[in-house]
């Protein structure tokens, strides 16, 4: 249990624990002073190395100088203006050319949301409203938001039933199965999934699978939509993660690193579906806030880096790094792609150990994945140097190995 006595020397603290609505009985509760790069500094001066990202969030490290200035400078031009699509506000339009000029043809045009649950929830929407169909297919294990409809094509149940009754008619089937394949038909609005999971585990999905998945969906008129919130902007080596695999989805959901630190989401189809959203009724999908003009010229000035400086061909000297060095007592296996990796370890209280002594007595940051309690995950900014990488790999290895000693 969380220690709520009162801490003479943090009035903040106190305030959190007692004004802010709690979402663990255990916070981590570190008091944050400020983050730059890799380094989350805290009020009692510690630095702490932050090997997961704020969860896959901050890919080029916080603060990072052009992301901090783009935000600045639009913030003093202008912030909220209009509610969405009314107004032409020039750092949208940049962004969504931006983007749009680095996805596949097919992908031309991207809506804008504040949070990837939204991206979810809209590209859920879009899905019925084209086709005309409520059916949905997802699968264990996959994650994709906790608000009502992502939530209902999340597939744990530990998360859905308190909350039930979801959506009706979604079903679940096991990832990297062909099982999934004959209940693509005709009634289905759309497949979502996760090319790689992210909070089941880290895994990747099966290329051949991917593929004849993507066949189906284009025989029986179902959307396919890729959930890349957790493996978008080039956290797996690419900029989204199904360009490992060759298939293009109909819909692709994104939100986290896209904001390079501030809060956005989005959806990206073809000209032709999101035509679904124009009429009846009108204003279909209206968002107050979603694409807010700061958060898209943060998100444009994250993609223009994140582009120019090779920031993704670092992701696979992440995986590199890992895969060798993460080796020994404890470990059964680093998964993944890029720097979206997992640390499979034998057991689960070897896995609370090595979190809790790699924060207290070495200053690294990890994390679990929601739905494994196995496995630590591993999502370093992809802008940690080389010598800092092994160094905090090769403390990591050793700390599994002592615990499970
Ligand atoms: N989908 C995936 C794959 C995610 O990893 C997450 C967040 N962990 C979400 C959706 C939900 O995103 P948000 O927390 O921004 O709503």
């Amino acid at each position: 249990m969380a220690d709520h006595s009162p801490d003479a020397h943090s009035p903040q603290k106190n305030a959190f624990q007692r004004h802010i609505a709690q979402t663990s009985d255990a916070p981590l509760g570190l008091e944050i002073e400020r983050a730059e790069g890799v380094y989350l500094h805290t009020r009692d001066g510690r630095e702490i190395i932050d090997f997961i990202s704020g969860i896959a969030v901050s890919s080029l490290g916080h603060g990072h100088p052009e992301v901090v200035r783009a935000v600045q400078e639009q913030a003093a031009r202008h912030m909220h203006v209009m509610v969405y699509g009314e107004f032409v506000q020039d750092t949208q339009s940049a962004l969504a050319a931006r983007l749009t000029s680095l996805l596949p043809g097919s992908l031309d045009r991207v809506y804008f949301v504040n949070s990837g649950t939204e991206a979810n929830e809209a590209a859920l929407k879009l899905a019925k409203k084209a086709t005309g169909r409520h059916r949905f297919l997802a699968f264990r294990d996959g994650y994709h938001g906790d608000t009502q409809g992502s939530l209902s094509v999340t597939g744990r149940d530990v998360y859905r039933k308190p909350y039930e009754p979801l959506l009706p008619d979604v079903h679940f089937f096991d990832f990297n199965l062909h099982s999934v394949l004959e209940s693509v038909t005709e009634d289905v609005a759309a497949v979502i999934l996760e090319p790689i999971q992210g909070e089941g585990g880290i895994i990747p999905s099966d290329p051949d699978w991917l593929q004849a998945l993507r066949k189906r969906c284009s025989e029986t008129g179902t959307l396919l939509i890729f959930d890349e919130i957790q493996s978008g902007f080039g956290r797996t080596g690419k900029l989204f993660a199904f360009e490992h695999y060759g298939v293009v989805p109909d819909i692709l959901t994104m939100a986290k690193a896209m904001g390079g630190g501030m809060p956005l989401g989005g959806l990206a189809a073809s000209s032709r579906l999101f035509e679904a959203f124009m009429y009846d009724p009108p204003l279909n999908h209206v968002t107050t806030f979603g694409g807010h003009p700061v958060s898209c010229a943060a998100a444009d000035a994250a993609l223009r880096v994140l582009v120019r400086d090779g920031w993704m061909e670092r992701a696979h000297r992440i995986e590199e790094a890992a895969k060798g060095i993460l080796q020994g007592p404890g470990i059964d296996a680093v998964r993944g792609k890029g720097a979206m990796l997992g640390l499979q370890l034998t057991d689960s209280g070897l896995t609370r150990k090595t979190v809790q002594t790699c924060m207290e007595r070495h200053g690294i940051l990890l994390g679990w994945t929601l739905h494994s309690n196995t496995l630590i995950r591993l999502a370093p900014p992809l802008i940690i140097d080389e010598a800092l990488l092994a160094e905090t790999l090769t403390t990591i290895r050793d700390t599994v190995a002592a615990c499970a000693d």
